[in-house]
């Protein structure tokens, strides 16, 4: 069967239906004043893809034996000279899909069933006024021909009759545009418009058909990850009229505000008009609230049928409706597109209203959606114009100053003004400029370059990869197609949609509104993974923990080596020549970490913090070589050379410390095999800042990380000195400090050892960033700047593997590693702190997989929370549907 009357369909048929076709159907089914119509299936559609677009055989009869039973049902009779039926037809795919056919109203007429038409209506103007809508449709939507030409037409009649709008047209007028527009169908495309109207039938089915192949549908469908299997349906729907007088109209409603979420009745309508006058914007629609006055029983009866649309589909619907002689007809229901803001009100209403279940609600939220709330937004109503777009790095709204240089952004930025910080690129000797900025745009990278990483890391609003832009340093200058940007010009930059606007914008400010907090808390209540915060200052801490974090999962201690008032300590540690020296100037660092440590542990008191001892090469550290050797060339052309001797010193280490791949060098806990002193020093800070907390009655939960471990004999060795110390110094203090110390996994060695490095290690966290890299085998920045366009574009991997998980290949040493390492330790905590930690569907799989925890960036923890929430939700509602 291809053919389902309305009366024969149901929600349960949606693939078979499409959506408009199984929503019609069910309202049909409730009762409700649906005029009678039938749905061509998707299978039609998909066997005319298949079949060098022929109908399935038999197709056009079956849809004719149906339609004979509409006919039956509105007493008429479809291309009668005297009682014409008339229908609209429309696409309707399975998933809503703009970019499909648009609609073809009042097909049926010729210039023999108009006169039926003004028969019936005893209105010619009203009867030839649909004539013409028909053809100019039909003509534009199923023959191809520009609308702008049928426009044009109207237009000439306009001026010659001196008129201004459609409505003062005339009968004998709208009689010459059937006319007129049949011949221009006839000039444009050799073809005459078809008056027998099963031809009209046929050929707009066709069209619709036709349309899920075209090209917009095409590029929406892979846009939005759309199958092109799934075919469109049909609906061949009786008309009915909202432009037959001041007691006619058309419209639609919201059942709740779609913006804010708040319960009242929401929507627009038109007195005397037809659907597409809504759409077309020429008359401005009235508020909803106000038919009331115009039709107050018509009203009753709508709003009345909202509500029970709305308790049916227990969702907001987003209905169509026209009112033909004060008779209420629906033409359409569907629930309703809304802001983030208003998902999740009407979610947490329709629990408390007993329509949803917890678990019901929390799957209904996106992760997206939460991602909206908790950063700074452009207002919505603002109407600037972006002068360039980027890709959207990191989510919220920043304006400020442009400025070039980094250390100019820092010193403007700390001295409290708003700075963005504008760059090809950033590395990490920028970052003292990236903190002190309000925002950060970059005109190259991708959405995981470090500008891109650490922005997100710190909730800074970031564009980045914004080709549009060409900076020219040495003129202080940037320029777009449009405009010169000149340092100190102010610009906001939206991280959340990519743009980059000039002056500044007004925007909103983020914060979770209480219904947010209420469903994170009802996240709480059932996700089995716990969610921590990678944070490593104070701040960081504080907001990680505002948003509802279990801990820190990793707080990483290299900010607490180049911050500006360590760096030259670090140096000099690196330089020195003897141990003496070197404990000298790590003594000198003690104290300063110290203090950092105490602000991160009093902000997260009760709560675990997952230090991770030092990680970076040293030679991060010191200058880079090429600027050291221009210094020392300039140098000794001069008579003084006592900075020349420093320089060269300098420069010297600089070449020992030199590596080929710095990756896969001297850095983690292999620089604290060769140097154990550095860990041994952060140990002493992190249990002497415990030890003084403690004093003040803040519970301190400390566990100690160490970096890229790949063999069970370096943590076997770094593990007793770290806990040697720990003891040292809590046994000197007389103090009871709760640590663990347990290790990352991100070198593929770890992973396929870990039963052996589990026997050291209180816990595993992944460090998937650089697994990722590990596994593959390619560097992230050389990955994304050479050559991942040609592997997206040839569809060699389908997503960027260091924003999503790659569960086949990390994601599999990842199953394995945990399995090994619980085996040997059951006690075993196992997590996970890359990026990944707080992209949706990698969150999945860690829930998937059991892991303990995931950590990411502060502002992901919302996110994390109701992604960890909707893995179980699902079940519990798939269960409860099965015990049904
Ligand atoms: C990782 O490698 O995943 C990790 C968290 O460490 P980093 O990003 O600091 O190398
Ligand atoms: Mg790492």
């Amino acid at each position: 069967m291809y053919v389902y009357l309305f009366e024969e369909g149901s929600t349960k048929l949606r693939s078979l239906l499409g959506g408009k076709g199984a929503d019609l159907a069910e309202m049909t089914a409730l009762g409700l004043p649906v005029p009678p119509g039938l749905t061509v299936t998707t299978e039609a559609c998909n066997y005319y893809s298949s079949h060098n677009f022929n109908f399935p055989p038999g197709l056009e009869q079956e849809i004719m034996n149906k339609l004979r039973l509409v006919e039956a049902k509105v007493g008429r009779v479809f291309g009668d000279a005297n009682n014409p039926l008339l229908v609209s037809v429309r696409s309707g795919a399975p998933i809503s899909m703009p970019g499909m056919m648009d609609t073809v109203l009042n097909l049926g007429l010729n210039d023999t069933t108009v006169q039926g038409l003004i028969r019936q209506t005893d209105n010619e103007r009203f009867a030839y006024d649909a004539y013409r809508r028909f053809i100019q449709m039909f003509g534009k939507v199923v023959m191809g021909v520009r609308g702008d030409e049928f426009e044009s037409i109207i237009r000439r009649h306009k001026e010659s009759l001196k008129v201004e709008s459609d409505v003062q047209l005339d009968s004998n007028t709208l009689r010459t545009l059937t006319r007129e527009f049949k011949e221009l169908i006839k000039k444009r495309t050799g073809k005459d418009f078809p008056d027998n109207p099963q031809t009209q039938l046929r050929m707009a089915v066709a069209a619709v058909f036709q349309s899920w192949n075209g090209q917009r549908a095409k590029v929406y469908r892979q846009a939005n990850k759309i199958s092109d299997t799934l075919g469109t349906g049909v609906n061949i729907q009786t008309m009915v009229f909202g432009n037959m007088g001041a007691d006619s109209a058309t419209g639609v409603c919201f059942t709740r505000n779609p913006s804010t979420g708040e319960r009242v009745f929401f929507g627009e309508y038109l007195i005397n008009a037809q659907g597409e006058d809504v759409v077309a914007g020429i008359r401005t629609p009235k508020p909803i609230a106000e038919l009331r006055s115009d039709l107050g029983d018509t009203y009753h009866e709508l709003s009345h049928v909202c509500e029970l649309l709305e308790e049916h589909f227990r969702d907001m619907q987003d209905i169509e409706f026209t009112i033909e002689k004060k008779k209420l007809y629906l033409l359409q229901t569907r629930s309703g597109k809304r802001s983030a803001t208003a998902a999740i009100k009407i979610a947490v209403d329709m629990v408390s209203e007993k329509l949803l279940t917890k678990e019901q609600a929390l799957i209904r939220i996106s992760p997206s959606q939460i991602e909206q709330l908790v950063h700074r937004q452009v207002d919505p109503s603002s109407r600037a114009r972006p002068i360039a777009t980027g890709l959207p790095a990191s989510p919220g709204a920043a304006t400020g100053k442009v400025i070039f240089d980094t250390d100019q952004a820092h010193q403007l930025g700390s001295a409290g003004e708003s700075v963005i910080l504008v760059r090809e690129e950033t590395a990490p000797e920028d970052i003292h400029g990236m903190i002190a900025a309000r925002g950060v745009l970059t005109s190259r990278g991708g959405m995981t370059s470090h500008a891109a990483v650490v922005a997100r890391g710190m909730g800074k609003p970031a564009v980045v990869g914004c080709e549009q832009i060409k900076i020219d340093p040495a003129s202080h200058v940037f320029i777009t197609r449009k405009v010169t940007v000149t340092e100190n010009d102010i610009i906001t930059i939206d991280g959340t949609t990519g743009n980059v606007l000039l002056g500044e914008v007004p925007t909103i400010e983020p914060k979770l509104s209480q219904e947010a907090e209420k469903l994170l808390g009802w996240a709480d209540e059932i996700r089995k993974l716990g969610v921590r915060a990678n944070a490593d200052t104070p701040e960081g801490a504080a907001k990680g923990r505002g948003f509802g974090a279990d801990g820190i999962g990793l707080c990483r201690t290299e900010r607490m080596f180049n911050a500006q008032d360590r760096l030259p300590i670090v140096q000099q540690m690196i330089l020195s020549d003897s141990d003496a020296a070197r404990a000298s100037s790590l003594e000198k660092l003690k104290p300063l970490q110290k203090n950092d440590f105490k602000e991160i542990f009093r902000n997260m008191h009760d709560l675990p913090v997952t230090i991770r001892l030092l990680d970076l090469p040293l030679h991060e550290f010191l200058p880079k070589y090429e600027e050291l050797v221009r210094d020392v060339a300039e140098l000794r052309t001069r008579e003084s050379n006592e900075t020349l001797t420093s320089k060269e010193r300098i420069l010297r280490k600089v070449i020992t410390l030199t590596e080929h791949n710095p990756m896969l060098g001297h850095r983690g806990c292999r620089l604290a095999i060769s140097h154990p002193e550095i860990y041994e020093m952060q140990t002493r800070a992190i249990f002497e800042a415990a030890a003084e907390l403690l004093k003040e009655d803040v519970k301190v939960r400390v566990e100690i990380m160490l970096p890229l471990v790949g063999e069970a004999n370096e943590i076997r060795f770094l593990r007793e000195r770290v806990a040697s110390v720990a003891d040292e110094v809590l046994t000197r203090l007389n103090a009871k400090v709760e640590y663990k110390i347990g290790t990352m996994i991100e070198v593929p060695r770890a992973a396929l050892t870990a039963d052996e490095i589990a026997k050291y290690a209180d816990f595993f966290s992944f460090g998937t960033n650089d697994l990722t890299q590990a596994t593959f085998a390619f560097s992230r920045d050389d990955a994304e700047a050479k050559f991942f366009k040609d592997y997206f574009d040839k569809q060699i991997l389908a997503s960027n593997p260091f924003e999503v998980l790659d569960r086949r290949g990390v994601g599999k040493l990842m199953r394995f590693a945990a399995e090994e390492g619980r085996k040997v330790n059951p006690y075993l905590k196992v997590g996970i702190c890359g990026e990944h930690g707080g992209e949706p569907s990698s969150v999945e799989f860690c829930h998937e997989i059991g892991l303990d925890y995931v950590s990411c960036s502060p502002y992901r923890v919302p996110i994390a929370r109701l992604v960890a929430s909707q893995a179980v939700a699902r079940g519990r509602v798939a269960q409860s549907q099965e015990n049904k």
